[in-house]
């Protein structure tokens, strides 16, 4: 298992549920996503009303899902949560569809990964709220149509861009949530530690917020850890010196990166003097999907400056050279 993923990981889920947030004024940082939704929120109270649909976007655990709940709790609903590649027929969106109440949200988390054939169905339920199927096959099959209470989708996806067209239109709220600043990483470190029933230092906050690539899960994964050995080392606050030295033993480097990354920006740099190299070529050669390094391993070293996207492909920078202490030769 990769310390430093956002995606969701088995050891994460004993601890996430204790860590939600439960409002708005809970949920640290994304400020800008907060001040829209709160407006819309209120808005959709004053005129009694569902709120609008709302799609989430931006790499895993940075708090779509989080967010998602805290808008039905503001909202006074009911939350549903699946996922794209769940629902694998229309029947399964019907029967999910016909069983809420007045206003609750559905979440759907991986909405880019819905089959086809029930993104289609949905359309008619985000829109107008009813269902037309199909039912039955060959001579006797008939077309139904299925009132449905009103509702609100609170649709996620790693990239907006993989929705299709007509789907993203159906959304009446698009926000993108971007990585946390130290500042507020910090804080989530410092309430989570809190929960833990754990105190830690200033400074030591500060060096999982700065390594824990701008994201929530990570930082409160980190911590878990740190608090371990912190903990046999029979402290009574979290110190620098441990967070470094269980960092160190987890291989997460000064910047967060690990044996991931490394073999990544490695591989360009040995296997093409830095690139510019096509998404593919590196994908084949260090071995993974494509779609994995540009929704889960890429964003970060974009966001920090390590690897820039040109029209030729990704260029490895000298900032990145730095950080492995080489000398990048520019042309
Ligand atoms: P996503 O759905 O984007 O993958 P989640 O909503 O599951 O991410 O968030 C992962 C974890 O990070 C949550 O369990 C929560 O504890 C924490 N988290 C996310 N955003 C925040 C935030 N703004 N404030 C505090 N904790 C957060």
């Amino acid at each position: 298992d990769r310390m430093v993923t956002g995606e969701l990981q088995e050891d994460d889920t004993s601890i996430e549920l204790s860590l939600r947030p439960e409002s708005l004024k809970q949920y640290i940082g994304q400020d800008k996503v907060k001040e829209n939704l709160s407006i819309f929120i209120q808005a959709a109270k004053m005129r009694n009303e569902p709120l609008d649909h709302v799609l989430l976007y931006g790499p895993p655990g940075l708090g779509k899902t989080t967010l998602a709940a805290i808008i039905a709790n503001e909202m006074g609903v009911n939350f549903r949560s699946t996922s794209g590649p769940a629902i694998e027929r229309a029947g399964d969106l019907a029967a999910i569809l016909s069983s809420l109440e007045p206003g609750d949200v559905l979440f759907i988390d991986e909405v880019h990964r819905l089959p086809r054939s029930v993104e289609e169905v949905l359309y008619s339920a985000m829109e107008d709220f009813f269902l037309d199927i199909v039912i039955g096959t060959g001579p006797s099959a008939r077309s139904v149509k299925i009132d449905l209470p009103p509702f609100t989708l609170v649709g996620a996806t790693t990239r907006a861009g993989l929705l299709t067209a007509p789907l993203r239109d159906r959304f009446g709220v698009l926000s993108r949530l971007e990585f946390y600043e130290a500042k507020d990483l910090c804080a989530i470190v410092e309430r989570t530690a809190e929960i833990f029933h754990t105190t830690i230092t200033k400074e030591g906050a500060i060096e999982v917020a700065r390594r824990s690539r701008g994201t929530p899960r990570i930082a409160n994964r980190l911590l878990k850890r740190i608090r371990d050995i912190s903990q046999v080392k029979g402290e009574e606050e979290i110190s620098l010196e441990t967070t470094d030295q269980a960092l160190g033993m987890l291989q997460v480097d000064d910047a967060g990166l690990d044996h991931i990354d490394h073999k990544l920006l490695k591989g360009i740099i040995d296997g093409f003097q830095g690139g510019p190299v096509g998404l593919d070529t590196i994908a084949a050669t260090i071995g993974e999907e494509p779609q994995t390094i540009e929704d889960v391993y890429e964003p970060y070293l974009l966001q920090i400056g390590f690897i820039q996207r040109t029209p030729r492909g990704r260029i490895v920078t000298a900032k990145a050279y730095q950080h492995f202490g080489i000398t990048k030769h520019e042309e």
